[in-house]
């Protein structure tokens, strides 16, 4: 089913397609199943899930007016995954032959169970920086009063940690995938902790040279094992305008001034752009407009640290590491999804 016809069933609450889909709304954080009495959302407020289980790992919950998680609709299949996936979520190994598992898995979820538990890991990781970020204000009356050790602390929430490794990456394991995208070809990096690089370019030699430059001293090596798929899925959803939220652990180097403002960048809102000087403004350094600009052409994860909503203040757009093309294609896409 297209997500247009999943829309058209929900705008006619069909009671048929019970336990076919989901949807989940953003701006409540709650999900339905297509013929929910409640009032019909904004369409660009709304994802389609397979199965509610796949709602609830992106951290919805289900709504008490239609049960969703009652529906279990017509297909054998959905009721076999919808085992695995809470099998999975509690550390089982899921019952039954894993080779029929992973090809109903893969024809439900378009991703195989493995795939869906590593995604599942990053979905629990990103629930888990969400709620250290609403316990932040405890923790400073807590007698987080050295600013040091406050500023450590912001970084550890939104899942930048100072990077574990030295220039070069001198005994690191770096894992890499490149795909295609709308905006051309991206490649993503990571080390354990997390994305160390997101870049963009036309070729995928020339990006993955690039990664092996940067990395010179590191053990770096293309991913055969989908152990990236959970974060690829988030920027893939993201750039197709399905899950804006692009809340990833990074594991980056960076100055303390970087890592201001590249913190700061994270707080821009999808869809939203900010002025180089405003960035500055807000980071309390009002002089360093220029010292801004050079930080957003230094970032290392492209999307993840939206570089791109930063723009000149007379109105022109300003440079973007991966291309002016892109950021302007960027911006246009984040307005149109809004
Ligand atoms: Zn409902």
């Amino acid at each position: 089913m297209s997500p247009t016809e999943r829309w058209k069933a929900v705008m006619a609450r069909d009671r048929r397609f019970d336990g076919a889909f989901v949807y989940a709304v953003r701006s409540t954080g709650i999900y339905c199943r297509p013929s929910c009495a409640s009032r019909r959302p904004r369409r660009t407020q709304v994802t389609f899930f397979p199965i509610p289980e796949a709602a609830e790992r992106e951290g919805f919950r289900a709504c008490r007016r239609c049960h969703p998680a009652d529906a279990n609709g017509t297909d054998p299949g959905v009721t076999l995954v919808r085992e695995a996936c809470r099998a999975i979520a509690a550390g089982q190994t899921p019952p039954g032959d894993p080779r029929r598992l992973a090809r109903v898995f893969k024809r439900i979820l378009g991703i195989t169970p493995r795939a869906y538990g590593q995604a599942q890991r990053v979905a629990h990781f990103k629930q888990e920086l969400k709620r250290r970020k609403q316990v932040s204000p405890a923790l400073y009356e807590a007698g987080y009063s050295s600013t040091s050790r406050v500023y450590e602390r912001t970084h550890e929430e939104l899942g930048m940690t100072p990077a574990t490794y030295a220039r070069g990456g001198a005994g690191v394991e770096i894992v890499f995938v490149t795909l295609s995208t709308p905006l051309g070809r991206l490649l993503v990096a990571a080390t354990a902790r997390g994305v160390c690089r997101v870049m963009l370019g036309d070729s995928a030699a020339k990006l993955e040279a690039d990664l092996r430059g940067e990395f010179d001293a590191a053990h770096v090596r293309e991913d055969q094992s989908g152990k990236l798929e959970g974060y690829v899925e988030a920027i893939l959803s993201y750039l197709d305008g399905t899950e804006p939220h692009l809340d990833l652990p990074l594991d980056i180097r960076a100055t303390a001034f970087q890592r201001r403002v590249w913190q700061e960048l994270r707080q821009i809102p999808f869809g939203e752009t900010r002025t180089y000087a405003e960035v500055a403004k807000a980071i309390g350094q009002p002089q360093a407009t220029r010292a801004v600009a050079r930080a957003c052409a230094t970032n290392p994860t492209a999307l993840v640290i939206p570089c791109h909503r930063v723009v000149r203040g007379d109105g022109e757009l300003g440079g973007y590491r991966w291309g002016a093309e892109r950021k302007k294609a960027l911006l246009e896409k984040e307005r149109d999804v809004e």
